[in-house]
């Protein structure tokens, strides 16, 4: 094996990332080095790429960036027993410190010293990286390449419709970049009677649409709340998925949800948001779910389950497979809109 491996990182506190040989990373007992094969561009990297004000607070270089990947295992820890070498896998990016409450009662997702790989701790957009046992996902061999590398943002999108609920009930998506598109798929095959996707670009919509949505809607569109309502008996959706972050979505959504309905907000808006609590929450008796992350490892049963099933199909999702080498291209794509998900292909001589 090589001592040294290409990676993609941020080496100073400015935009672009820089390609750079580095070490291969070393494994303790109980870890196991995956060859990436396959990374998944997200909006979390581009906003690290750009180098906004979360990415000046949080991110602390020279970090190598990525955290949405498969590959395959070359090599395990001595204390290693779930894996061996060439096993297909994915892994959860969220390492929890696996000893706190919220660790040991099932909430490790919301563990208050987790480390996010690519964020906390070097990253997959690399040749190797480095993970525990524990949050690494043997793949089912019937789960293309493609789509086992975007586990993680598909797990946001089955964590949010699963906590949110959504068998026989209405469903509206505010926002369908590419988690809120997965979303679709998501909640038809968990049994939603109609689903409603909101978006301010026409484009995302077309996919929606593609993806399965009964109907779409442009997100300015100024009788958008009373179109919905006339959709569902005048009630209003039963269930609002919120996967925009965007503050008028936030409170164009709840507008929408029925009296007592539910609301799952996974969308992270970049500033405070003001919600008129008594009008758009406590009147109407909604039930409002922060969602983050994948719950470890239930979400991730489920997402293989449904991937499985064939009843969600991201091919329309993955508008772009590139060549690990052309990164560039891919954060310049999805700064214009022109991608939904972005996937970088690092097989074989990095995939030229
Ligand atoms: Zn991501
Ligand atoms: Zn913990």
């Amino acid at each position: 094996m090589n001592e040294t491996m290409l990676a993609l990182r941020k080496l100073r506190p400015e935009s672009g990332f820089v390609p750079q040989e580095v070490p291969i990373p070393q494994i303790g007992p109980n870890d196991v080095l995956i060859r990436v094969e396959k990374a998944g561009v997200c909006g979390t990297d581009q906003h690290i790429y750009t180098w906004d004000a979360w990415a000046q607070h949080r991110i602390k270089p020279p970090l190598t960036i990525g955290h949405e990947f498969m590959g395959t295992v070359a090599k395990v820890g001595a204390a290693v027993r779930s894996l061996r070498e060439g096993d297909r896998v994915s892994a959860e990016g969220h390492i929890a410190d696996g000893t706190c409450f919220l660790c040991r009662t099932g909430e490790a997702h919301i563990c208050e010293r987790v480390e996010i790989i690519g964020v906390d701790r070097d990253g997959s957009f690399a040749e190797y990286i480095a993970m525990p046992e524990y949050n690494v996902w043997k793949l089912d061999p019937s789960i293309p390449d493609e789509f086992a590398a975007i586990f993680d943002p598909l797990g946001n999108a089955v964590h949010t419709v699963m906590a949110a609920g959504v068998s026989t009930k209405s469903v509206a998506i505010t926002g369908v970049g590419s988690i809120g598109l997965m979303a679709i798929p998501v909640a038809r095959a968990a049994g939603a009677s109609s689903v409603f996707a909101i978006d301010i670009n026409p484009a995302k919509l077309e996919l929606a649409a593609r993806l399965g949505a009964d109907e779409t809607f442009l997100a300015n569109d100024p009788n958008l709340v009373d179109a919905i309502k006339r959709r569902t008996n005048g009630d209003g959706v039963d269930v609002l998925l919120e996967m925009s972050g965007s503050g008028s979505a936030i409170d164009a959504g709840l507008r929408m949800v029925r009296n007592g309905g539910r609301a799952a907000l996974l969308g992270i808006p970049s500033n405070d948001v003001q919600i008129n609590l008594a009008e758009r929450i406590i009147f109407k008796g909604l039930t409002v779910l922060g969602i983050n992350g994948r719950k470890m490892f239930e979400t991730w049963y489920q997402t293989q389950a449904l991937v499985k099933s064939g009843r969600v199909d991201l091919r329309p999702i993955i508008t772009h497979v590139l060549p690990f080498k052309e990164f560039d291209r891919a954060f310049d794509l999805m700064k214009r809109g022109d991608a939904a998900k972005i996937v970088l292909d690092l097989k074989g001589d990095l995939a030229k």
